[in-house]
């Protein structure tokens, strides 16, 4: 299963010489002794080969490369932290911008505010912001780049109080597919700012994003509690229920699952299906006891890792989950209420998950993200109260179709309605792009493709394709 992006390889000697002389940072190309670890992504599901792996180390470099690719008609692939799952962080004889090199992070602790470029993860991030005791929404992996991550809307363990990481994004430095360099803030490009914040990578490369923060632990009560596979249908009702109640400082969700060989886990169930309950509480740490009180007794608790943990630690502890490498498929669907209908589905998929790699992720929105009015940003699906994200995996290619159909057959048995969301769909098609987006917010999106981007150069995302 592959999704091919494939272009000339028409690009002279001369001119690769003379573009890797100009760069501050460094050029990679077939042969050379990284090429194989730097056309790697995270997803193992895709295996291509660049023309030009550009490791680009400031807006000059940048500004080169995506002159480059428009003066030799090849497909760009732009790199942030690589973990795109359809892949489009890497592209066969094209070239990647890959801005990997550029970390540079600075915190404002009295505005509140960080600057950081757009090489840097949430790991990154996290360690500066956590510093002066402050955050923004991050991923649930901390190896997920801020970039990619924000530009498709950023769900996380901070949402429910301090929205989507495109939320708190307040600027960003762009470079357009003509090789201008470009401020987006409520002030200047505001319409460009609202397509950022949302509307995926489709125009320009983001060199620095700047957010608004927000203070948070350095400690919360986060963790994660077990049920036994038997009690899916209790604990799925309950865990509803109890998110109906909950609290904004309390974001949670239902991951179906298989239990992993770890030490606080019963050697018993070790290998077989198991339901985990996680949560982050990010307020006071006494109310946060009674507040997720009711999403650890929701049945026959196998056990309860929920503790009291530095903010960035629990950023990181579900990292050694998602391991490069292995063959990755996501789907999603949006969910205006889990009603009966979607929690048949949800069952009945738990009982047939292909493998012990396999998930189902139910995560609870709501709160802060519901309170953004829909045009605020280009991530429009405010009225959704949850989200499903199905996580098929393989550890190599064999067996990878067959979990990929099962993925689709669980996101369409939620129905038509669901809608999706870019960040989590693993390959792309014009109705995926349109179900991520309502009718007005699509038509928004394309005036604003047809103004920054009228050739597409950017499209090796989930493409939003310019009418002019
Ligand atoms: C293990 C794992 C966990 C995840 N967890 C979460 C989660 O908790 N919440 C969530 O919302 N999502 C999550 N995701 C999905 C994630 O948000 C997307 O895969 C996202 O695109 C990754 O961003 P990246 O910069 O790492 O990826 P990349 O592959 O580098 O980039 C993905 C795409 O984003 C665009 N892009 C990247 N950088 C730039 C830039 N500087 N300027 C313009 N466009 C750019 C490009 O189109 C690029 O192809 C997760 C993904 C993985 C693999």
């Amino acid at each position: 299963m592959t999704i091919t992006h494939t272009g000339s390889t028409l690009i002279g000697e001369a001119t690769i010489a003379e573009f890797a002389a100009g760069l501050r940072g460094t050029v990679v190309r077939p042969g050379d002794d990284d090429y194989d670890r730097e056309r790697s992504i995270w997803n193992g599901a895709h295996d291509r080969r660049p023309a030009v792996i550009a490791r680009v180390a400031g807006v000059a470099d940048v500004i080169r490369t995506v002159d480059l690719a428009r003066s030799e008609g090849l497909p760009l692939a732009v790199r942030g932290g690589g973990h795109s799952i359809p892949g489009f962080s890497t592209v066969d004889d094209g070239i990647v911008l890959d801005l990997s090199l550029m970390k540079g992070i600075r915190v404002d602790p009295q505005r509140r505010r960080v600057m950081a470029e757009a090489g840097s993860t949430w790991k990154d991030l996290d360690a500066e912001t956590q510093q002066f005791g402050l955050a923004v929404t991050g991923g649930l992996v901390s190896s997920t780049g801020i970039a990619g991550f924000t530009l498709g809307g950023g769900i996380g363990w901070l949402m429910r109080k301090h929205g989507l990481a495109a939320d708190n994004l307040v600027a960003a430095d762009v470079v357009t597919a003509d090789g201008q360099f470009v401020h987006a803030s409520a002030d200047e490009n505001p319409e460009l700012l609202w397509g950022l914040r949302g509307g995926g990578g489709n125009f320009g490369v983001v060199t620095s994003f700047e957010f608004q923060l927000h203070e948070v632990g350095p400690t919360v009560l986060s963790g994660l509690v077990f049920y036994p596979a038997e009690e899916a249908e209790q604990v799925l009702r309950g865990y509803l229920a109890a998110a109906a109640a909950a609290p904004d400082e309390l974001t949670t969700l239902v991951n179906m699952t298989t239990a992993p060989p770890v030490p606080f886990l019963p050697e018993s169930v070790h290998g077989k299906p198991i339901v985990a309950v996680g949560g982050c509480w990010s307020g006071d740490l006494d109310a946060g006891e009674e507040a997720t009180a009711p999403f650890r007794s929701l049945g026959t608790v196998i056990s309860d890792v929920f503790a009291a943990n530095p903010y960035a630690a629990w950023q990181q502890a579900l990292d050694p989950l998602y391991p490069r490498g292995v063959h990755n498929y996501f789907r999603s669907a949006f969910l205006r209420t889990a009603d009966e209908a979607a929690q048949r589905v949800l069952r009945d998929s738990f009982a047939t998950l292909p493998n012990g790699l396999t998930e189902i992720h139910l995560q609870h929105l709501g709160g802060a993200v519901g309170r953004v009015p829909a045009d605020a940003t280009s991530f429009a699906l405010r009225d959704r109260e949850f989200i499903v994200n199905i996580v098929a995996r393989t550890p190599t290619a064999e067996g990878f179709s067959d979990v990929v159909e099962w993925a689709r057959g669980v996101t369409s048995a939620l129905g038509p309605d669901a809608g999706t969301y870019v960040n989590f769909t693993g390959e792309t098609n014009a109705a995926l792009v349109r179900a991520s987006y309502p009718a007005d917010t699509y038509r928004r999106l394309v005036e604003l493709k047809n103004e920054y981007d009228p050739t597409n150069l950017f499209r090796l995302n989930q493409n939003i394709v310019p009418s002019v």
